[in-house]
């Protein structure tokens, strides 16, 4: 069954998790007026799957069943698949200007189907098996999941078994019968709150001394022992306030929580990998390089910011100037390169022995390289276009006052035909796209999310074909002629 927006918030109302944010449990999460702008991001990607003009893009047709499903929880069949991913990705960027979460659970489920039938091959284990029953019940309920797979991981110059607290890494604590006993963390977790599920992988490669980080697995969001420990945006608390104007973006936001699991109970059914650590790597590398496909994100959110961008040229009277034409066109520029690496990636993707199509990974790379840099360079241009005010303008409040708002509307009017509302609106936009609530996504998440930039620096380098390379250049020289 798919959900529409309302039916997605009433799943989440049914809900139990265990959520606290500035040092207090919160007891209505879909409420609460900071977390909801990200409840909004998700619950488009349900609504505008069912609108016609996004259908062909946000919805697919399940291998398992035939049936028409949402994209989120699609298996890629075919290169075709992996392009309107890259597509899906961009519009739905560009339609709610922040993250929309959604993107970690399928690209989690989409490894997991490759690296499940790889381990099966290898040992005669049943996790494929068991992992198509889970993903016919998420596809099934049209389900948000969340990709969890970066661990704390204490002093980074050690592996997970020689950390001082053996908690700074997922593992596996105990074993049963019936089950496996996990204890650890996930951080910096897109969307956890928003999420009916948990997919937890290992966060690096692993050697033997590290088989019991090597697990895998998923668990409903409200399982015992789950604690969400909220994020801090800059500028969160202007969704406490009473107007509007100033958030920037009024429907929706992202969210990040750190995941705790304290002695978490998971029934074998949901083990998708226990302790074959020689996979782990392999989990990491096709996870990451569909999270690096799916920064076509990027692109949709710099298309909202390089709108506001040429509105706000437009209410300085400056958008005839030619540096402005030249600067909006070099945002341009850069933002479609960004598109353009993820397209790349998807239509040069392959089948895998699963049946699962894979990105290029090398591509992949190259993309996501590409977004550890041009957001900052856009975000940049559109400060520089939008003008000091963009950092100095006095509050909604101030706007409102009997006492000040004349003053307010009088000495901060650019065009005289825009109201000086607008500008204050659309200059609160690119505010909260380049230093507020949405730079937690645009920009910092750009950097580190789906890996730091020298993780993408290293795939780089090992998968460029460098004998090929010189094979051709000392053949042209005469070098060696052969
Ligand atoms: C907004 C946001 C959302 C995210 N969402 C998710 C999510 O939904 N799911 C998820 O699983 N993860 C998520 N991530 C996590 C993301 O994948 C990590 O931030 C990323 O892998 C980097 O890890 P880190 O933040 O611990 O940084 P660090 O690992 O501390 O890196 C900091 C710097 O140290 C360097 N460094 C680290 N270790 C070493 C080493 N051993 N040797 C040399 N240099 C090193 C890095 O290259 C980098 O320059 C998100 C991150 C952000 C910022
Ligand atoms: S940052 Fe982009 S790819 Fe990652 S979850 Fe958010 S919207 Fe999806």
């Amino acid at each position: 069954m798919r959900m529409n927006a309302k039916q997605y918030e009433e799943s989440l109302r049914k809900l139990n998790l265990n959520v606290y944010m500035f040092g207090e449990k919160i007891e209505n999460v879909v409420d609460n007026p900071i977390i909801r702008p990200s409840m909004n991001a998700v619950a488009a990607t349900y609504e505008f799957s069912l609108m016609p003009e996004y259908e062909d893009l946000l919805t697919a047709t399940s291998h398992l069943t035939g049936k028409t499903i949402n994209r989120f929880c699609h298996i890629h069949q075919n290169t075709e698949d992996l392009v309107k991913k890259t597509k899906m990705g961009r519009l739905m960027g560009s339609l709610t200007g922040c993250c929309f979460q959604r993107c970690v659970g399928m690209d989690a489920i989409n490894a997991l189907s490759m690296t499940t039938y790889d381990i099966d091959a290898k040992y005669d284990t049943q996790y494929y098996e068991r992992f198509n029953k889970y993903l016919g019940y998420v596809q099934e309920n049209d389900l948000t999941c969340d990709g969890a797979m970066t661990d704390p991981k204490g002093d980074r110059s050690l592996p997970p078994h020689k950390q001082s607290d053996p908690d700074m890494f997922m593992h596996m604590v105990d074993q049963t019968p019936d089950g496996i006993i996990v204890r650890g963390a996930k951080a910096h977790q897109t969307g956890a709150v928003n999420s009916h599920e948990i997919i937890v992988m290992p966060t690096i490669s692993m050697r033997e001394q590290d088989a019991d980080y090597a697990i895998s697995f998923a668990l409903p969001s409200d399982a015992d022992g789950i604690t969400y420990i909220m994020g801090r945006q800059s500028c969160d608390a202007r969704k406490l306030e009473s107007g509007q104007l100033d958030r920037g973006n009024r429907i929706y936001g992202g969210h990040e929580a750190l995941v705790v699991f304290d002695n978490v109970f998971v029934p074998w059914d949901r083990v998708f990998m226990c302790r074959e650590y020689e996979f782990a790597g392999q989990l990491v590398e096709q996870f990451a390089s569909y999270h690096r496909q799916s920064y076509a994100c990027k692109a949709g959110v710099g298309d909202v910011l390089i709108g506001a961008a040429q509105v706000a040229a437009e209410y300085n009277g400056a958008q005839k100037a030619s540096h402005i034409k030249d600067k909006i066109i070099e945002m341009n520029h850069l933002n479609e390169t960004l598109f353009c690496g993820s397209v790349a990636c998807a239509a040069l993707g392959h089948k895998e022995p699963s049946g699962t199509y894979l990105v290029d990974t090398l591509l992949a790379n190259v993309c996501k390289q590409n977004v550890t840099r041009f957001p900052y360079e856009i975000a940049r241009l559109a400060q520089d276009i939008a003008g000091g005010l963009m950092v100095t303008l006095p509050s909604e409040a101030d706007l409102r006052s009997k006492e000040v708002g004349p003053l307010v509307e009088k000495y901060l009017k650019g065009n005289a035909d825009v109201p000086t509302e607008d500008r204050m609106k659309i200059l609160r936009l690119i505010e909260n796209l380049t230093l507020g609530t949405a730079a937690v996504g645009y920009l910092t998440e750009s950097m580190h999310g789906a890996g730091s930039p020298q993780a993408q620096r290293i795939m780089i380098a090992r998968q460029t074909n460098m004998e090929a390379k010189k094979k051709v250049a000392k053949k042209l020289c005469g070098i060696d002629p052969e």
